[in-house]
């Protein structure tokens, strides 16, 4: 009879400790999402309900929080690959390198060690599919910089899903001869390829395996970031319904989807805060996704969200003891979006535009001097810069990782933080710690102080991958 019992409850226990495994696991990386940027997003939302506190967003409302390191095996400060490959792989490497180690040696991914083990996976991203962070997972390359042969590696990975903007190097020329361009070999290899969400749904049925990237003449390298987004442009948030949706197709073992907002690092290497609220903003509506399957496979879903590194050093306080964040509201495109107009309007005024042009168009996108009063000081650098660009025609480009900006535009911005009392110490990225949220089936494991390469060990350890 004692028997009877232990063995009753060996039985409870197993079932129990296979109940908490998670089945379904969602891997959010927020690209130079820090914890400021966090914090920042939180307490716009509070003031744009005009009050001083945060207005929580989803995944910062998870039950369990952390935090990570992020430095790399060969610099204090990461850049995405590096950094990707730790929160890929478990191991620090060398700033550059894609899946492999400081030797060149090959990694295995968490996204591989569930293929492994039977799942469904999905690698997903808001930039090109080819970029450092998503190729983390299922490329092996010395360089990040070899896009032609990540998108080679991304075949041979056999992954079930991959999204984002497109391709950098679809094709390329070895010794003077043409490589073959990814896009028959996508189909060769028995992916379907669909541009834009609505091909997705008329193709989704029939597809074994699907990548999904945006519309023929769109910019490959991103989708455009939230804050400039036009009716039916692609979003992370549609890139996430749709992974989840064709994960779910026929699945009895459960996926790993990574799901990468690639933009908020894009935003601070700009400096631009407007852009970089409303970055963080759209990750969330993406993990909201994650959040309601969440809700419907509570005991099977671990969903994990962090960072691989934050970028700008951006600081909430400037002077004093205000913020004015609710000024950010007010700016209507991201940088990239006023620096190009801008430059329209030099061409089309034929470099004659004058200075009431260029301040309508600033108060425009800005808000500046009407629902935002800007000093003399504020008013002189932009001001000057007019001047300078417009009047001595002399344009020096300010350039950062993935802009060339209007010096115009640049200023704009930079007065535009000062509005809303928030400073930066980079155009690059730093070493700051990096916040680390999660819930559901596992999520335990993450909480406290960490470093970023426990992140994938702990997913798998959590989701039962050898
Ligand atoms: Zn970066």
């Amino acid at each position: 009879m004692r028997r009877l019992t232990y063995l009753l409850l060996f039985v409870l226990l197993a079932v129990a400790a296979h109940a908490q495994q998670a089945k379904y696991v969602f891997f959010f990386i927020g690209d130079g999402m820090g914890l400021n940027q966090v914090n920042t997003t939180e307490m716009y939302l509070g003031e744009r309900e005009g009050r001083i506190g945060i207005q929580p967003l989803t995944f910062a409302s998870f039950p369990v929080a952390g935090m990570a390191t992020t430095y790399s095996a060969t610099n204090s400060i990461t850049d995405s690959a590096a950094g990707g490959t730790a929160l890929a792989t478990g191991s620090k490497t060398y700033n550059g390198a894609i899946g492999v180690d400081v030797d060149k040696n090959v990694l295995t991914s968490v996204a591989e060690q569930a293929k492994r083990a039977g799942k469904k996976v999905g690698v997903t991203t808001s930039v090109s599919v080819d970029h450092a962070t998503p190729a983390s997972f299922y490329a092996h390359q010395p360089d990040r910089n070899m896009y032609y042969e990540i998108a080679q590696d991304m075949l041979k990975a056999d992954f079930d899903f991959y999204a984002g903007g497109g391709f950098l190097k679809p094709s390329t020329t070895f010794d003077g001869k043409e490589a073959p361009s990814i896009f028959p070999q996508i189909e060769k290899a028995g992916y379907t390829l669909a541009r834009g969400v609505e091909e997705y749904k008329e193709k989704c049925d029939e597809a074994d395996k699907m990548v999904l990237i945006q519309e023929e003449g769109a910019d490959p390298s991103c989708l455009p970031y939230a804050v400039d987004r036009r009716e039916g442009d692609l979003t992370l948030k549609q890139i996430t319904e749709s992974a989840v949706d064709f994960l779910m197709k026929d699945n009895k073992k459960g996926f790993f989807l990574m799901v990468e907002g690639g933009k908020i690092d894009w935003a601070c290497h700009n400096n631009d805060v407007g852009t970089v609220v409303k970055e963080v903003l759209d990750l969330d509506e993406a993990v909201k996704v994650a959040y309601e399957f969440y809700k419907k496979h509570p005991k099977e879903t671990l969903i994990v969200i962090t960072a691989d590194h934050e970028t700008g050093g951006l600081g909430m306080g400037y002077e004093g003891y205000t913020l004015s964040l609710k000024s950010l509201a007010n700016q209507e495109h991201s940088q990239e979006m006023l620096s190009r107009a801008i430059t329209d309007l030099r061409k089309a005024a034929d470099h004659k535009a004058s200075w009431e042009e260029v301040k309508a168009l600033l108060a425009d996108k800005m808000g500046f001097w009407e629902e935002l009063p800007i000093s003399w000081e504020q008013e002189k650098l932009l001001r000057d810069i007019y001047e300078e660009s417009f009047v001595r025609n002399h344009v020096e480009f300010a350039e950062s990782m993935y802009a060339k900006t209007e010096p115009l535009a640049a200023a704009a911005c930079r007065v535009m933080s000062q509005l809303s009392l928030v400073g930066w110490t980079s155009a690059d990225h730093t070493d700051e710690y990096v916040p680390v949220f999660a819930i559901g089936a596992g999520s335990k494991a993450f909480y406290g102080k960490m470093d970023n390469t426990d992140i994938p060990k702990r997913i798998a350890k959590a989701a039962g991958y050898k």
